[in-house]
């Protein structure tokens, strides 16, 4: 099947680029049989692939290509299964896009909260035998005549004291392990939570995206997010 897709800055291409420097129909994107073809459509500047500047030039996806200044990426724009196009991706339908970077998100979630569940029962015995002491010592004031008790009482105070010291130890312990797991996972989403055209990160949530009518990439204003209709 043959199929002609227009490339350029204007609203009536089928792949519109909004960049200063690509022409307003600045290139052919030809379908033939799954053989694709790019043909420079008399631009101002140019269409260049592998950095050489063509007229028309037989293309996959591994070329690097650029429309004057612009680079243009094939898979960002083309719907692909296997290695056939399937057609467009509509540009202003960032769903599939955006539900994508969500899913990225949801699991970085899921995941701080498995961490931040870990064991702090550590915590929780050490505050308990800090107040255990606490008591112990406060009874002495409150009951004077409690005196000749005490002296049984100071080795059970010794006790709960080591075993406090333990359960704080063990506490930090796992506190900084939980610390680098964090960190971890946060670099992780760190590397997938990116603009798709220039593998940034969007350092913004996807329910704070979600608020906005529309949400560009700050550095190469690729369209990540548009409120559906
Ligand atoms: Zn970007």
């Amino acid at each position: 099947m043959n199929k002609v897709y227009t490339i350029g800055r204007a609203k009536d291409n089928d792949l519109v680029i909004e960049s200063k420097n690509v022409s307003n129909h600045h290139a052919l994107l030809k379908d033939i049989d799954g053989t694709l073809i790019l043909e420079d459509n008399n631009s101002s500047n140019g269409v260049w692939v592998n950095n050489r500047r063509i007229s028309a030039s037989e293309i996959n996806f591994l070329d690097k290509i650029f429309l004057a200044e612009t680079e243009f990426n094939l898979k960002k724009y083309l719907k692909i299964e296997g290695d056939k196009i399937k057609g467009i991706i509509d540009q202003n339908d960032t769903s599939q896009l955006f539900g994508r970077l969500k899913k990225i998100e949801q699991e970085f979630e899921t995941e701080k909260d498995a961490i931040n569940k870990l064991t702090g029962k550590n915590m929780i015995y050490f505050r308990i035998s800090v107040i255990a002491i606490m008591l112990i010592g406060m009874s002495r004031a409150i009951f004077p005549n409690l005196s000749s008790v005490m002296q049984y009482l100071i080795p059970v105070i010794i006790i709960v004291a080591a075993a406090s010291i333990y359960f704080y130890v063990q506490a930090m312990e796992a506190g900084r392990e939980k610390e680098k797991q964090r960190k971890l996972a946060k670099d992780k989403y760190k590397l997938k939570f990116v603009c798709p055209t220039c593998d940034n990160f969007i350092n913004d949530s996807a329910s704070l995206i979600e608020m906005k009518q529309e949400y560009k990439c700050k550095y190469c204003k690729t369209l990540i997010y548009k409120k559906p209709k």
